[in-house]
């Protein structure tokens, strides 16, 4: 059985350890946050991408029908013109010209159908990959709204864990709390109250002087492990 006073430091030590905890778990949300915001960005940007490349062929489909058009009309006027010379040259070299441009409409027609394709295949694959994107999306935004939750629990776990040691602290008497203290700003872990077993401190696992192993015996004072410092306790 432990002198009273470190009863009560075991239970600070307890709350102590439960605050740190708190603590470090709310510590780590902003990062997991962080990296489920960065794949969402990521994902979404894959989308974008996607949707700027089928939007570029479009446009390259719409700029052949627009030079489809103007051969189209220049046909017209030759064949007007056509209608109007009266010397043969004149007539050749306007038939040359329309062929001219009724060859340029066959490679644009061509073209346009090698684009078509292209945009149905991207058009289908874009469409397939978006969906299972916005279900990936949709799995990283439940799992933001999990970690806000988790936030607000921990939040109120935080409170709950700063009062209870509160609590626990007042119970110790004032030198006892400030060996304490200083013992856990000296140790680099848990425990900074160490029980004795075999004459083995828990907190370093080293063996501590017959001096103290007798000493400890003592229930009316704090005493120290001589190896790392730790209050121990038999
Ligand atoms: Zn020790």
């Amino acid at each position: 059985m432990a002198a009273p006073q470190i009863e009560k430091l075991l239970i600070v030590q307890d709350r102590d350890a439960t605050l740190q905890k708190t603590e470090q778990e709310l510590a780590r949300l902003p990062r997991e946050r962080a990296a489920l915001d960065a794949k969402i960005t990521a994902e979404t940007e894959n989308i974008e991408n996607a949707r700027a490349a089928l939007k570029a062929k479009e446009l390259a489909r719409k700029e052949i029908d627009s030079e489809v058009k103007i051969q189209e009309v220049a046909i017209q006027k030759f064949r007007t013109l056509q209608l109007e010379v009266k010397k043969n040259e004149e007539y050749r070299a306007l038939t040359q010209q329309i062929d001219q441009a009724e060859a340029s409409i066959a490679t644009l027609e061509e073209q346009e159908i090698q684009l078509l394709l292209e945009i149905d295949t991207e058009q289908e694959a874009f469409e397939a990959a978006k969906t299972e994107i916005d279900a990936r999306i949709e799995l990283q935004k439940h799992s933001i709204s999990q970690l806000q939750e988790r936030e607000t629990n921990l939040k109120a776990s935080l409170d709950a864990a700063r009062a209870a040691l509160d609590e626990a602290r007042a119970e110790v008497d004032s030198d006892y709390l400030q060996h304490y203290d200083r013992v856990r700003k000296l140790s680099k872990r848990p425990p900074y109250v160490a029980r004795i077993e075999n004459h083995i401190c828990s907190g370093c696992h080293l063996r501590v002087s017959n001096e103290v192993a007798q000493a400890i015996r003592d229930p009316r004072e704090p005493h120290f492990c001589d190896q790392c410092g730790r209050l121990v306790y038999l």
